[in-house]
């Protein structure tokens, strides 16, 4: 390319930019068009969850449908129609994390740091790039490619995709054609592409060094707290009479006020005794072990919720920290916003921290377990309600694998819906 076609491009480029107003240009290795949800009109995601990164897997898709598009217009509204049909599936927002069109544009779908839904179990740990087409037998253009190999460098220099990233296409996870045989023949010629298999239990050293001084602040905590408890330390364990109603939980409580809930904008209430409880994990923030840190995840949950969620309130009913204390949400008899479709029926209840790899400390698991009791016996709770984890009413990787094989032992633990297909078999949601 001469330079004086180098400048052209660059004019060019910035013309674009001027007229569309929002796109970022990126000139990692080629430089590429971003746009923005905004710029594609993407409607609010209406459940996603953080991602944690760097991840170690960048995941290739085709679309197969939408066909290929070769403008900004029609890419826009491949985009448009596959958040529609995501959507529809339940899934919060457009699966995956970025698109790319053959126009050489990148789309903006999740983002960086958010959980995508496009590689089942992989999903955790990955970064899902879509280039949009049918790549089985035609090749994707050049553009097109450029582009998918500088949004990869973005992510690696943003610190969402790690530097030692493995490539794989989507069908090297699971039974699909996606990414297409074309497709999949260029990017095995691309670095880092891995044919190595997955790994679910990857872990980086960070992890596990992280993990370690978890465990060690535990330790601490616990010694602190048996401490305080024999010391006579008041704080946790005093029982508040907010809104004139008296609690007599036999397991600390932490009121609103006293971890200093916001004011829920509106509230709608919950037809009691309710049939089912969801078990959520917070992911983030990471597990908490003592009350000021506790109080703050739940102000940080809380705000995240209402001001980049736009919810009424923290989403979850309640909470329980790794101090062994509950935590109050929305309460027993208001509507919450964890598990879209099944908040009408449910009480939800995050366990803060991430279960995925560790069990939650037992005075966690004896305090949720004893809210739930307590929700019966105040009769807000049905007495045989169902008790289920979050992934089983929507998919998602929440509560956690480990979180999610310890509850399967609960009392009133219920092996279904199994899928959201079992929904309409729930007999309470038919009548609703
Ligand atoms: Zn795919
Ligand atoms: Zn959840």
């Amino acid at each position: 390319m001469s330079l004086s076609c180098a400048f052209t491009t660059l004019v060019l480029a910035i013309h674009v930019y001027l007229a569309i107003g929002c796109p970022q240009l990126y000139g990692v290795q080629a430089p590429y068009l971003l746009y923005s949800r905004e710029n594609w009109g993407a409607a609010p995601a209406s459940d996603i969850h953080p991602l944690k990164t760097p991840v170690p897997y960048v995941i290739i898709h085709h679309t197969y449908l939408p066909a290929a598009c070769n403008s900004t217009q029609q890419c826009k509204a491949a985009m448009k129609s596959m958040q529609n049909y995501h959507n529809s599936l339940d899934w919060g927002d457009i699966g995956y994390h970025f698109c790319v069109g053959s126009e050489g544009g990148a789309y903006e779908g999740r983002g960086w740091h958010n959980l995508g839904i496009h590689a089942g179990p992989v999903n955790n740990y990955s970064i899902g790039i879509c280039l949009i087409g049918d790549w089985r037998v035609e090749q994707p253009p050049r553009e097109m490619l450029e582009t998918t190999k500088s949004l990869i460098n973005t992510g690696i220099l943003n610190g969402a995709i790690s530097p030692t990233y493995e490539l794989k296409g989507h069908s090297q996870i699971m039974a699909t054609e996606c990414p297409g045989t074309a497709l999949l023949d260029i990017i095995s010629k691309w670095d880092h592409y891995s044919e190595e298999q997955f790994v679910i239990n990857k872990k980086d050293n960070v992890g596990e060094v992280w993990n370690l001084v978890m465990m060690v602040l535990l330790k601490f905590m616990m010694c602190t707290n048996i401490l305080a408890v024999a010391v006579g330390a008041p704080a946790l364990f005093r029982k508040d009479t907010d809104d004139n109603e008296v609690l007599t939980y036999d397991f600390p409580f932490v009121t609103r006020a006293q971890w200093s809930a916001r004011t829920a904008k509106q509230k709608l209430s919950l037809q009691t005794p309710i049939p089912y409880v969801v078990i959520h994990h917070s992911y983030t923030p990471p597990a908490c072990y003592d009350g000021p840190t506790c109080k703050k995840a739940m102000r940080s949950m809380q705000n995240f919720h209402m001001d980049d969620r736009g919810w009424w309130d923290i989403g979850y009913n309640f909470a329980v920290g790794a101090d062994g204390a509950a935590y109050e949400g929305r309460g027993w008899d208001v509507l919450g916003a964890h598990a879209l479709h099944f908040n009408n029926v449910s009480i939800g209840i995050c366990l803060v921290g991430d279960w995925s790899n560790s069990l939650p400390p037992t005075s966690q698991l004896k305090t949720a377990q004893a809210l739930i009791a307590a929700g019966v016996e105040l009769g807000y709770l049905k007495e045989d309600y169902k008790l289920v984890g979050h992934r089983q009413v929507r998919d998602t990787e929440c509560p956690g694998d480990v979180l999610f094989n310890e509850i399967q032992t609960w009392d009133h633990y219920a092996p279904f819906p199994a899928s959201a297909d079992d929904l309409p078999e729930v007999e309470e949601l038919k009548k609703i």
